[in-house]
């Protein structure tokens, strides 16, 4: 049996229905992911499962318990949120402590499990420092620590490294990760970013409208999107409905849109030779764009625009208004609903 159930979760605000019938299972020891665009519904499952929010139908089984209507302090999870919400007249070491001490640990056994957890969020030095003389990631880990420190079942993570600068967090994404992998603690992350779930989760559940569009790995995901919107939404790729795709390639149109991920497409200069299983469709390079080590190009094929990245070298530009031969083997013209 899974850690943690979600079984047919449902939640209104009003009229609204933003949680509609999740059913989703989380392993012991895993990170897992709840992806989506804002205003999905990731904040508010995530609620649900810490008992800040009650739905209107359903159950949450943690642990072979029903904690549906259990109080939030009763369902040993934890949270860290995007705003690091410290104590702000409390050291780091009380903040750490606090909920240590509502448990009435013995003073000498909190100290060793304080000391511990600041040296796993590297803030060894910092315990008499107050929360507005940290930096945000020094803060997001006294955070972090807090919520570590009472050992809960899971830990739940919404959106923690939204706020904080690109380059550190890049170095928390890490450190999360290896804690987690360390202690071996269930964690529910939430992010829209799909760079920061392909990066840390074990699993993704990509939410949409209140719905799970798609769950799986990382990998997964991103090579084999089932729908439009999870191609879309991960992997860049180029969404083509049926009738749009059998223009580009001039074949019958098949009934369910295609999507075709950018740096599958390959673009040459020279006219190649036919190839069997790849569709050589010849356009013209109508605008490009450097992301990163990658060169997206926007093709236009026909009336349809495609976008395809390359390998962003020096030494094979191309430039806006140059006849090209776009190559895609026809294995990546995914099928999606
Ligand atoms: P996400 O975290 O994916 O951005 P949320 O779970 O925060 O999304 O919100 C999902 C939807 O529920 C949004 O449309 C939001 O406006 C609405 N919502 C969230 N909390 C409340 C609330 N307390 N009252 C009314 N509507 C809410
Ligand atoms: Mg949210």
């Amino acid at each position: 049996m899974a850690f943690i159930q979600f079984e047919h979760i449902t939640k209104r605000f009003g009229r609204n229905t933003v949680l509609d019938d999740i059913n989703l299972d989380v392993e012991k020891g895993k990170l897992v992911t709840l992806l989506g665009p804002s205003g999905c519904g990731k904040s508010t499952l995530l609620r649900c499962l810490a008992g800040l929010e009650n739905p209107d139908g359903g159950r949450i089984i943690l642990d072979g318990e029903d904690i549906t209507n259990r109080q939030p302090s009763e369902r040993k999870v934890s949270m860290v949120f995007q705003q690091y919400s410290l104590f702000p007249n409390m050291n780091v070491f009380d903040n750490i402590a606090f909920g240590l001490k509502i448990q009435k640990i013995p003073q000498k056994q909190l100290r060793t499990m304080v000391e511990e957890m600041m040296a796993m969020v590297e803030l060894q030095g910092k315990e008499h420092a107050l929360p507005r003389h940290l930096s945000g990631g020094q803060q997001q880990r006294v955070a972090l620590a807090r919520s570590l420190v009472t050992r809960p079942k899971v830990l739940l993570l919404d959106e923690p490294l939204s706020a904080i600068d690109a380059k550190l967090r890049k170095s928390l994404q890490h450190r999360i990760q290896q804690i987690q992998r360390e202690l071996n603690i269930t964690c529910v992350f939430v992010t829209h970013d799909q760079d920061e779930a392909i990066l840390m989760s074990d699993i993704i559940h990509l939410m949409n409208q209140g719905t799970v569009e798609q769950s799986g790995a990382p990998i997964e995901l991103y090579t084999s999107p089932k729908t439009s919107f999870a191609a879309s939404f991960i992997g860049n790729y180029n969404v083509l409905d049926g009738a749009a795709f059998a223009k580009l390639v001039g074949e019958p149109a098949k009934p369910n849109d295609v999507a075709i991920r950018p740096e599958t497409i390959n673009l040459t200069l020279e006219a190649p030779q036919m190839q069997p299983d790849a569709y050589v469709l010849s356009g013209e390079i109508m605008e490009f764009s450097p992301h990163g080590n990658v060169i997206r190009y926007t093709v236009r094929v026909g009336e349809q625009d495609i976008h395809a990245d390359a390998l962003f070298r020096s030494f094979k530009l191309f430039q806006t208004g140059q006849k090209v031969y776009a190559i895609v083997e026809k294995r990546n013209c995914l099928p999606v609903m």
